[in-house]
This record gives C-alpha cells, structure tokens and sequence, in this order.
C-alpha cells in the first residue's frame, strides 16, 4: 500500500472536474473554497485511487468524498456507492448532505440505519437505491435475507473508520465485504489512525492506496480554546452552573455513562435550563428529536456520553464542558471537535479531578496551550481519591464554599440579552441532588454572587428567567 502522502493542490472547486450541477449546489450551500482535505482528496478519488484519509474532525471530510463521489455515479449510471457510518446520527448527517447535493443531479438514495421498523427499508432497499447510506449493524440484517442488497456496488465510503471498530464493528464490515462482488474503489476515513484501522485496511483497500493527511490531523483546531479546571469531585456539579451561566451559545456537555448523563439533565432542568440528553439508551426517535431540536436551537444544552462524540456537525456548538473524562483519549479530541468547526471558534472546558490523573495524562497532548485553573486549592493527584475524604475534610469544603458566599453579598448588573438562568444560593455540592424548597425559595429571595478562584470572568445570573419550552435561549 502506497502510504505517502500526497499534495495535489487545485485550488477551487471550479478547477476539480466536478459535475457541473453540483458547483450550483455548492454555491446555494454558500460553501466557496475547498478545504485543505477536500483540496487533497477529491482529485485522487476522481483518478479512481483507493484512499485513506486521516483528517481533523469538522475539517469537511463529508464533502471531501460525497463530491468525487456523486460526480463519479453521474458518470457511470450502472455504478452504486456504499457509505458506511458507525451512528446512526452520523448516517442522518451524511444522508442530508447528499440530498442538498443532489437537488440538481437526481439520484435515489436509502438510509439504512437501526432504531427504526425494517419494513420500510426493505420496500427502499427493493427499489435500488444508487446510494446507500448505512450502519453496519442493521445493514447487515438485511444481508442476510437478502444477498444481492449490493449488487454493483462500486463504491464504498467508511467514514470514521476507527470508531467503527471501537464499536465492535469489525465482523460486520468483514461480511458486507464477503458479499461484495468484483472490485471495488474505497475510501476510508478516520479522525485517527491507530492500529485496529492499519488492521482492516488491507480487507478493504488495494495496495495502490493512497494516504491523506490533514495537516492538523489528531490535533485539535487553532479556533478552539481550551480551559481545564482541576477541581473537587464534590464542587463539580456546582462550578457546572457558574460556568453555563457565564455563556452565551448552544453547550455540549459530556458525562461518563449513561446514569450521570440522565441525572445531570436532570439536574439542569430543575434548575431551569433550556437541556435535553442523547445516550445510546434512548430511543432513536428521542435521539432524533434531540439532535433536531438543539441543531435548530430549540435546546441550549445537550447533555450526552460520547455517543455525540464524533462526527455529529452542529454549527452553533460555542462550547463543550467535559464534566466527566473520556474513557479513550481519542474520544477527548472527538468531544471538543464538536465545537470550532469549519473555521469558528469554540472554547472547551475540561474538568479535572484528583482521580483523572491517568487519563488526564492520556489527552495532555490535546490539551497543549489550555489556560489551566487550579479550584481546589489541596488539588494533588498522589492524594487520595475523593471517594476516600474524611468528613472533616468535606465539612471543611464546605466551610470555604459558605465562607466565600458572605464576602461577595453584593448583587449582579444583569444583562436582559444574555437571558441567564437563576442560579439558587444553596449550592449542590456532591451529588446530583434537586434544588430544595428552600433553595428556590431564596432564589427568589436574594442572589449573591459566589467569586470563582482562578481567572475566569465571574458568573452572573438573573431570578425568574427561565426560558420557555421553545425559547431560543
Ligand atoms: P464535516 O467535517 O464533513 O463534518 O464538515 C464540517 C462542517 O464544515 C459542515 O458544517 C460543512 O458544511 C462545513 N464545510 C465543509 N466544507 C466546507 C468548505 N469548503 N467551506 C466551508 N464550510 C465547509
């Protein structure tokens, strides 16, 4: 396999060979200039070469493939294409773009993906769709009954080829590839190249294969800036509100596992933020809607485990909270993707405590030129976890926190526009509990403003301004 890396450089898309109907799809999209990886993909996949792409989250890889693509169907009308996708989400995503692709270059399409009643798809499947946008696993459901579902398939996109395989896809792609007949052109794509992706390469790709590399790949993007806060465990929750009531925009915030996820949208909704929450236990219609309504700003906040970590594009993404760790360093680089994409900026706030420090060290690579807040001012890593604090030791948190509440009794010059959320003065500090009776009854008593340690703009907040269902926040 031809690995090097190549740089073939045409500047526009004008200059690319692509089917005419498609520059006026782009131009209705406002999408004027290539960027770096289409600048470096679509010419070899117009050549016909095999390729791997190794490129930056958000860097357009969809586009980077779709369009050789469907000029390359266009050209060939026999020809079908196969686009693979770990998520469903992910298949949604990529399905929407090719039909804003084709409205001038009419091509039928299938989205073949699970959480949704096969009979459906079996009556598109019968039809021959030209694309087929899929998840491995129910493709697969359908291949059984059905050997001959990729009959001229000519085309094969894997697109996050990595997550595939962390998802355990790897026996699924292996038998949609034994059911291929003759050869196929196939692009994979990869937002890393680890040694599970080296691994398959050769099941799938010819030893001619091409290797692109965003000259940015697996690092995160220069818009983004990036804040970790080294913080107790049981001051997480809290510092949470402070830190969403000092921003504007739409917010991901991503917990460890499907449990925390639920409680902590909870916890915000009780609270009075405009939240929801995406985790693979939910059902797809809820994982739909979710996606739906935070991508048309309906929703503020999205609280998720790292289902959402990876491809999921939503321009107004200004933030990303790690309140929990990853629990592979890759999906850290995925998380704050999801914000400063296509050249916009984005800021990513991780938090840190005295137990991260093993992964902590595992995304310190991702991490390079982050303004770094120590909360806690007894933050050691060799202590003991938080799990193990004595009362004493928590009584005493406690005790800063209350002691920091009286210095600062002066109220907030409130901004209408910003609409921030009430922030009750009994503060949660430990696990995710529902503000008492009497903490929003003092919301609507007195606020006060909490000073935070380390640099950071101080939080402000605003009673009885809870956004309605609808509210664009
Ligand atoms: P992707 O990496 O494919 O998820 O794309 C990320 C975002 O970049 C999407 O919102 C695309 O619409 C946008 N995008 C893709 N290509 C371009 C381009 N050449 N110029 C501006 N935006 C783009």
């Amino acid at each position: 396999m031809n690995t090097n890396t190549i740089s073939i450089n045409l500047n526009t898309f004008e200059q690319m060979n692509l089917a005419p109907a498609l520059l006026n799809a782009l131009n209705k999209m406002k999408i004027s200039k290539p960027t770096e990886v289409q600048t470096k993909t679509i010419p070899l996949v117009l050549e016909g070469f095999d390729l791997i792409g190794v490129a930056q989250t958000g860097s357009g890889k969809t586009l980077a493939f779709a369009l050789p693509l469907l000029t390359l169907l266009n050209q060939k009308p026999e020809a079908r294409a196969l686009i693979l996708a770990p998520s469903r989400e992910m298949a949604q995503q990529i399905f929407k773009v090719i039909t804003e692709l084709c409205v001038e270059l009419p091509m039928s399409t299938g989205l073949i993906i699970g959480g949704v009643p096969s009979a459906k798809q079996i009556n598109q499947l019968r039809k021959n769709p030209r694309i087929l946008i899929a998840t491995p696993g129910r493709l697969n459901d359908h291949l059984v009954n059905n050997k001959l579902l990729l009959q001229n398939v000519e085309f094969i996109v894997i697109d996050e080829a990595d997550r595939m395989l962390d998802m355990g896809f790897a026996p699924q792609l292996k038998n949609i590839k034994s059911t291929l007949r003759g050869t196929q052109q196939t692009l994979m794509f990869s937002a890393t190249f680890n040694s599970a992706v080296e691994k398959i390469t050769p099941i799938f790709m010819s030893n001619k294969a091409k290797m692109i590399r965003s000259s940015q790949s697996e690092e995160p993007v220069t818009e983004l800036q990036q804040k970790v806060l080294f913080i107790d465990k049981f001051m997480k929750n809290d510092r949470l509100l402070d830190e969403l009531n000092a921003t504007k925009g739409g917010v991901i915030v991503f917990c460890g596992n499907q449990g925390s996820c639920e409680r902590m949208s909870q916890y915000l909704k009780d609270y009075g933020y405009s939240v929801d929450m995406i985790h693979g236990g939910v059902t797809q219609g809820q994982r739909n809607r979710v996606v739906r309504e935070f991508r048309e700003g309906e929703l503020r906040i999205v609280v998720a485990t790292d289902l959402l970590a990876r491809g999921i594009d939503i321009p107004h993404v200004d933030h990303i909270i790690n309140f929990d760790l990853p629990f592979q360093a890759e999906d850290f680089l995925h998380r704050i993707g999801r914000t400063a994409r296509a050249g916009r900026t984005g800021n990513a706030i991780t938090f840190v405590t005295t137990s991260d420090l093993k992964m902590y060290k595992k995304i310190k690579p991702y991490l390079s030129g982050a303004k770094e807040i120590t909360l806690d001012p007894n933050f050691d890593f060799t202590a003991k976890t938080q799990e193990t604090h004595s009362k004493g030791h928590r009584n005493e948190l406690k005790n800063i926190k209350h002691n920091k509440i009286k210095k600062s009794e002066q109220k907030k010059v409130f901004d209408s526009s910003k609409k921030l959320i009430g922030k009750p003065l009994t503060k949660t500090i430990g696990s995710i509990d529902k503000p008492t009776k009497s903490s929003v009854k003092n919301r609507n008593d007195k606020y006060k403003d909490v000073p935070r340690s380390g640099k950071s703009k101080p939080s402000v907040w605003k009673p009885n301004n809870k956004p309605t269902a609808k509210s664009k926040y």
